[in-house]
């Protein structure tokens, strides 16, 4: 930036992970302006990194002395930590929190004469999607300081606000007004500039349904889907960054994909052309009881999730080269909303179990408590939750009877998955697919960190699999990963590991009964003697 002397040379980013190991210290002490992006909408769990909390933004500021310091970001709407509360302040003394888009009001307080030095004489307001045209692309050197550079998932805004008349009773997208698209050409040269910089994982995220980009507004609740501009774009995008890794979606509106079923089955078709395996379409059902449904004015009924839920899994289900099939729904579900009662818990349940029953696959089930934002219907409503237990009960009860089977099927013992990062160990390794909502791999042994390998699935939890290096060097590997083969117990791997080392398959076959079934997932590395 230009603005103030200010060069890409003396911008630095820092992850609060960083911060909290003590990096960037010196940074810290001597920047001229220090910008916090923080908070979070939709409250979850990460393998790795866990969201900067109020302590420690007001460390950083103590840290930063006279250095103004801007927090924003969706903490603007209120600071929270799980579901199931209301959302408060952030009042924090001595930072000044841009109450709407914070990119705005940085980028005024540089170019505006004494901005830097009183950000409380600078408006407060939302950029516009032409701006973030210029920003994204200029700012798009910033991914080279990522810690985990170059494996960083890049998100691509498309749009934001939502085309609906009228708006879910928790959901903060009615803030922005109406869908506010951005131009194709506009994505397409943020990719070529992330791209140019080393980018090569993206996620086409951040609007509340990808199938409604562009969609025409006819009056109704729901606007008609434009299959064609989703073809522009996805197209645009791998014109640009021909090589990348990763190209997967976020959102989708299951009421638009009940609703326009043609145009939609032409996205997801789309989408499959162009996207990589392992796709999520993650839809906001959060409830299957037709009464808080209508209670919370929700985008569709069960009956409506159903069939987008089959129609997904008609075009993507097919497994793709990565081992993951090609684009599967994930369903997010609500709790503590209007008119929820015990029998809420029983739709829900039986909701899943009938996709379970039906063999169709969902990818991922999200079961969270409302986070109350004010503006909000939700807002008015007592936060006192009457069915804690009964919420537990069924969040286990849905991960031992539907999430269990469910990833049985997704991904059954013996499928091979590419390129997993194996990303933290204890003993274990714990390890993913770089991807928009990837499936956690549990590995039973200290393997080294930051490396892809390929991976056999050998067994499954409610929420990862368990899986060994593929293919298993059976001369060389620990006991325990022997021990993990797909159809090897304890006696077993004993009997491989007293035997070995073997020269090849006929050597294995010669020395040990049925040992066929592990043939596909094995190698034989012997020493020159
Ligand atoms: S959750 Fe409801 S209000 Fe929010 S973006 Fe989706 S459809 Fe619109």
């Amino acid at each position: 930036m230009a603005e103030q002397g200010i060069s890409n040379d003396n911008i630095h980013y820092l992850t609060i992970d960083q911060v909290r190991q003590g990096q960037g210290q010196d940074i810290l002490g001597k920047v001229g302006l220090i910008v916090i992006i923080a908070g979070m909408t939709v409250p979850g769990k990460y393998l790795r990194g866990t969201p900067i909390n109020l302590g420690e933004i007001s460390d950083i500021a103590r840290v930063a002395r006279d250095t103004p310091v801007v927090l924003g970001g969706p903490i603007r709407l209120g600071y929270g930590s799980q579901g199931g509360i209301k959302v408060a302040g952030p009042d924090l003394p001595g930072i000044t929190l841009a109450r709407e888009d914070i990119e705005a009001f940085v980028y005024d307080m540089l170019t505006s004469p004494g901005g830097l030095k009183d950000p409380d004489s600078v408006a407060h307001r939302m950029r516009s999607t032409s701006e973030i045209a210029k920003w994204g692309a200029r700012g798009a050197f910033i991914i080279r300081q990522h810690p985990d550079y170059p494996y960083v998932m890049c998100e691509l805004e498309t749009y934001r606000g939502c085309a609906r008349q009228s708006h879910c009773s928790f959901c903060t997208e009615a803030f922005y007004g109406d869908a506010d698209f951005r131009e194709i050409e506009e994505v397409v040269a943020e990719v070529e500039a992330l791209y140019s910089n080393g980018a090569r994982y993206f996620r086409i995220g951040r609007q509340p349904d990808l199938f409604s980009y562009m969609a025409k507004d006819t009056g109704g609740d729901i606007p008609v889907p434009r299959p064609k501009a989703l073809e522009q774009l996805y197209k645009g995008i791998r014109n640009a960054a021909p090589d990348l890794r990763v190209l997967h979606m976020d959102n989708a509106n299951p009421a638009t994909i009940a609703t326009y079923p043609e145009e939609s089955e032409e996205i997801a078709r789309i989408i499959v052309k162009y996207h990589t395996p392992g796709d999520v379409a993650a839809m906001g059902m959060e409830s299957a009881d037709p009464g808080v449904v209508s209670a919370n004015c929700l985008k569709a009924m069960p009956e409506d999730v159903l069939e987008a839920v089959r129609l997904i899994n008609r075009v993507g289900g097919a497994r793709g080269d990565n081992g993951m099939p090609e684009l599967l729904p994930g369903l997010n579900f609500i709790h503590g909303l209007k008119g929820e009662s015990e029998d809420t818990f029983h739709h829900n349940f039986q909701f899943l179990k009938g996709l379970l029953d039906s063999n169709l696959m969902v990818r991922r089930i999200n079961i969270r408590q409302v986070m109350s934002f004010p503006g909000t219907p939700m807002w008015q409503e007592d936060n006192t939750y009457r069915y804690h237990k009964q919420f537990i009960k069924f969040k286990e009860k849905v991960r031992k009877e539907i999430d269990l089977p469910m990833l049985e099927r997704l991904v059954p013992v013996g499928t091979v998955l590419r390129d997993v990062m194996c990303e933290v160990s204890d003993g274990i390794t714990f390890s993913r697919q770089l991807a928009s909502y990837p499936l956690l791999v549990g590995i039973p042994a200290a393997l080294p960190l930051g490396r892809f390998i390929d991976v056999t699935v050998t067994g499954h939890g409610y929420r990862s699999i368990t899986g060994i290096p593929y293919p298993l060097d059976i001369n060389h590997a620990v006991p325990r990963l022997i021990g993990e083969l797909p159809g090897v117990g304890k006696k077993r791997a004993r009997n491989i590991l007293k035997a070995r080392p073997y020269r090849d398959k006929d050597d294995l076959l010669g020395k040990l009964e049925n040992m066929e079934n592990i043939l596909p997932y094995i190698i034989f590395t012997v020493e020159n003697e």
